[in-house]
C-alpha cells in the first residue's frame, strides 16, 4: 500500500486508515475497487462477473467488464459456452468462448478512444488469468490491484519475470 493512504482519514488520527468503516471519506484503494465492483454488475457471462478499472495518478482512464463483443448476443443460461484448458502444471481452467475478459475490455476501450495507459495501474475484482496478464504487461501496467485471488499459482512466474506488482486489496480496505 502507498504511504499516503495511511494518512488519508479525515479524523486526523495519525495512521488511521479511514474508509467506509469509519463512515467518512473513502481511501483511494477502496474507491477504485468499489468502482470495479460496481462495473462488474454490468457483466453478462454466467461464468462470473468481473470488473476492471485502469487508473493513473488517481484518475480513471478506462473501465471494462467481461462479456460478449459489442452487438453480439450476451451469455445467458442456455448459450454460455464453457471450454476447459489445462495449464502445464496440470491445473484446469474454465473459460467462455463468447466472452472477452474485463481487463481486455478496459484495454480495448482505451485503444478505441486513443487513451494511453502506459505506466498505469489496474483494479480488478479478481486476479487476472495468464492470458490477460500477458497483455497487461505489454500495455505497460505497473501494478495490479485485485480483490479475489484466481489461480495465482499460474501467473507467479510471469509476474516475477515481468516485474509487474500484484497487490491484494482486501474487503476491509475496499
Ligand atoms: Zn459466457
Ligand atoms: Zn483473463
Amino acid at each position: 500500500m502507498h504511504e499516503e493512504d495511511n494518512n488519508s482519514c479525515c479524523c486526523g488520527t495519525p495512521g488511521h486508515p479511514g474508509g467506509a468503516a469509519h463512515g467518512q471519506r473513502l481511501g483511494w484503494h477502496e474507491y477504485f475497487m468499489s468502482v470495479a465492483r460496481l462495473i462488474s454488475r454490468r457483466a453478462t457471462c454466467t461464468r462470473g462477473h468481473i470488473g476492471a478499472v485502469i487508473v493513473r495518478d488517481h484518475n480513471i482512464l478506462s473501465t471494462g467488464y467481461n462479456g460478449a463483443p459489442s452487438g453480439l448476443p450476451h451469455c445467458n443460461d442456455t448459450n454460455c459456452r464453457i471450454y476447459r484448458s489445462t495449464h502445464p502444471d496440470g491445473t484446469v481452467e474454465e473459460n467462455c468462448v463468447n466472452t472477452i475478459h474485463a481487463e481486455i475490455n478496459a484495454i480495448a476501450q482505451a485503444a478505441k478512444h486513443g487513451v494511453s495507459i502506459k505506466d498505469a495501474d489496474i483494479y480488478i475484482t479478481a486476479s487476472p488469468c495468464i492470458h490477460c496478464l500477458k497483455v497487461l504487461i505489454n500495455v505497460g501496467i505497473k501494478t495490479i490491484y485485485y480483490e479475489k485471488p484466481y489461480k495465482i499459482g499460474n501467473i507467479a512466474e510471469l509476474l516475477r519475470l515481468s516485474g509487474v506488482r500484484l497487490v491484494q486489496v482486501t474487503a476491509e480496505e475496499a
